[in-house]
C-alpha cells in the first residue's frame, strides 16, 4: 500500500498566511520541505482523505485527475479539511469525463456545509446529485468501497460536531489516519482501534513542543499514545509511524521535527512524502 502526503500543515498553513513568527520567517527563507499546505492525503491513488482549500494545488503539484477518484473521506468540517465549494466542479459542465460517482463520507456538520455551498443560486443550473453522493457518517460506521473496508472512529477534537478519524483496510494492510485528534479517545474509539493491527499510523502532532491535553496532540503526547497502541497489540516494530498536521505554533522547524522523529523511529511528514509499506 502507498500513502501520499499532499499537504501537512494545520489550518493557517506553514508559513501562516499572515504570520511573521520565527518559524514562519524561517520557512519562507528556506523553502523546500519547510513549506506546508493544508492536510490532505491519498491512499493507493484511490482513497482521498480530506478536501482542504489546497486540493486544487495538490492536483496540479502531484499530477492528479480528481475525476478518477470515487471515495472521499472527510474527517470534520474545519476549513483545513473541508472546502466544499470546489466539489461543484465535478459537474459535467466543469469536469468533462469525470468517471461515475464520487462518494463523500462525513459527519453532519460536513454534510451541512456541503449543501450550503452547493445549493446556492449560482450553481442551480448544475445539480451534482448524479455525480456526487454524500453519506452522513458516524463513529463506528463501516464503509465498503471497492476492495476497501473503512471504519469511522470518533476523534478527540471539536466537540461542536462529531469529528472522525479513519481506519482504512485493503489487501491485508491497515492504516490509521488520525487527523485531527487529541489523545483522549473515547472507550468506543479505543475498542475500534484495539481490534486492528496497523501497518501504518499517522498521528496528529499539531502542537509540536507543547501539549494541550486534548483536541490536538503535541510531541509529548506521541510516545505515550504509541505505547498504548503497542500495549493493545495494534502496533509493533514493523508499523510505520508518522507524525503530521503541523502548526508553526508548535515552535519547531521541519529539521527539528525530523530529528526528533529519527531518534524514535518516527517519520515527520512533509508535503510530497510518499510511504510504501
Ligand atoms: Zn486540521
Ligand atoms: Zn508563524
Ligand atoms: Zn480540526
Amino acid at each position: 500500500m502507498k500513502i501520499l502526503y499532499m499537504g501537512t500543515a494545520a489550518a493557517e498553513g506553514w508559513p501562516g498566511l499572515f504570520c511573521s513568527c520565527p518559524i514562519c520567517s524561517h520557512a519562507r527563507k528556506e523553502g523546500g520541505k519547510n513549506l506546508r499546505t493544508r492536510t490532505q492525503a491519498l491512499l493507493d491513488d484511490e482513497i482521498l482523505l480530506d478536501f482542504p482549500p489546497d486540493s486544487y494545488c495538490h492536483a496540479l503539484k502531484y499530477g492528479l485527475d480528481f475525476g478518477k477518484l470515487h471515495t472521499l473521506l472527510v474527517t470534520h468540517s474545519h476549513m483545513d479539511h473541508w472546502f466544499p465549494t470546489d466539489i461543484i466542479h465535478r459537474h459535467e459542465h466543469f469536469g468533462h469525463g469525470a468517471e461515475g460517482v464520487l462518494d463523500i463520507y462525513g459527519n453532519e456538520a460536513v454534510e451541512k456545509a456541503f449543501y450550503e455551498h452547493i445549493l446556492i443560486d449560482r450553481f442551480k443550473p448544475h445539480p451534482i446529485d448524479d455525480v456526487v453522493h454524500f453519506h452522513r457518517t458516524h463513529g463506528g460506521d463501516r464503509i465498503h468501497a471497492g476492495e476497501w473496508e473503512i471504519i469511522a472512529v470518533p476523534a478527540d477534537h471539536d466537540k461542536r460536531e462529531e469529528p472522525l478519524v479513519y481506519i482504512c483496510k485493503k489487501g491485508g494492510k491497515t492504516v490509521f489516519y488520525g487527523h485531527d485528534t487529541g489523545a483522549n479517545l473515547s472507550p468506543e474509539a479505543w475498542d475500534l482501534l484495539a481490534a486492528e493491527h496497523f501497518d501504518l499510523i499517522s498521528l496528529d502532532a499539531t502542537m509540536g513542543l507543547k501539549t494541550i491535553g486534548g483536541y490536538h496532540m503535541g510531541l509529548p503526547d506521541i510516545e505515550p499514545f504509541i505505547q498504548k497502541l503497542t500495549d493493545l497489540g495494534c502496533v509493533d516494530s514493523h508499523t510505520v509511524k508518522v507524525i503530521n498536521h503541523f502548526s508553526h505554533n508548535g515552535e519547531m522547524t521541519h529539521d527539528q521535527l525530523t530529528a526528533w522523529g529519527a531518534e524514535r523511529g518516527i517519520l515527520a511528514a512533509y508535503d510530497g512524502m510518499t510511504v510504501e509499506f
